[in-house]
């Protein structure tokens, strides 16, 4: 059994690891959760030439999510990449909020080697969007779709005409609390007390042009590491390293109510 935090930490950041990958920051959609009209970055696409060498620089066993400031399924050569991914080994999914999907697409993305699609729905607003995404969703994909609903209280209810469809019609789901993105988004609780991070140790976000951020609550790139084009992985987890232990890993820390800072912890002593 592993008990202090920074064993936590070191088993975290010498296991499998994980990337966000922002492969756009452009979304057709507005969500009042999400706090992109405090983005100062331009907006751009990943390029082929940054995504290429995003693939030869990630370690040959990790877990890519498409996921970000924008929408992934906007961007032309999402299902490329997702193919090059896979033929690489590593593992693939994607976060979206749906708008784009149909059942085409969705078995386009799953024969083409992606191993799980998030869709998102805010609980407050969307719920009545289930039925149309349950009409796309062939059975034998529903194994590898999994509805992120988000909530902003503390109700984590679903009414119960949703839990019996979802339940009994085998659809995936989880509940996703909004956070205040490191107090960009609204001003700042302090639900989640404990000062330590397991994020940082597990999980890496790249940005559209191959910048390494220090989460992704640095929305706008503030306390980027480094970049893919002159840092390698190696180096990357030696810089993590040295922050094992800390109570803080940058400045936003102290504002962060993200509960997945602390989520990967929980998973430990399962594995
Ligand atoms: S779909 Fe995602 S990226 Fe787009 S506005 Fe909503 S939360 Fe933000
Ligand atoms: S802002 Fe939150 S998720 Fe990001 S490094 Fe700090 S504690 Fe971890």
């Amino acid at each position: 059994m592993i008990e202090t935090y920074i064993d936590k930490q070191n088993v975290l950041l010498n296991g499998r690891q994980m990337f966000d990958v922002e492969i756009t920051t452009i979304c057709n959609k507005h969500c009042y959760i999400c706090p992109r009209e405090k983005f100062e970055r331009i907006n751009r696409k990943m390029t082929k030439e940054t995504f290429d060498i995003l693939c030869n620089w990630l370690p040959s066993d990790c877990d890519v999510f498409f996921a970000g400031f924008g929408e992934p399924l906007t961007h032309e050569l999402c299902i490329e990449f997702i193919q090059k991914l896979h033929k690489s080994g590593r593992g693939t999914s994607i976060m979206t909020n749906g708008i784009l999907l149909n059942k085409n697409l969705i078995s386009q993305l799953f024969e083409n080697g992606l191993d799980k699609l998030q869709i998102s729905i805010i609980k407050k607003l969307e719920l009545t969007r289930l039925p149309h995404f349950f009409s796309l969703i062939e059975n034998k994909y529903k194994s590898r779709i999994v509805f992120n609903i988000i909530t902003d209280t503390n109700d984590d209810e679903l009414p119960i005409d949703v839990q019996d469809k979802l339940q009994y019609g085998g659809y995936r789901h989880y509940i996703k609390h909004i956070h205040k993105r490191a107090g960009l988004l609204y001003p700042p609780d302090f639900k989640y007390k404990l000062k330590t991070c397991a994020s940082f140790f597990v999980d890496t976000y790249i940005d559209t042009n191959g910048l390494i951020q220090v989460c992704c609550n640095d929305i706008n790139g503030l306390y980027n590491i480094g970049s893919i084009r002159n840092m390698n992985f190696d180096d990357l987890v030696e810089y993590k390293r040295q922050f094992l232990g800390n109570i803080q890993i940058c400045n936003l820390c102290p504002n962060c109510t993200d509960e997945y800072r602390i989520k990967h912890f929980e998973n430990i002593n399962k594995k």
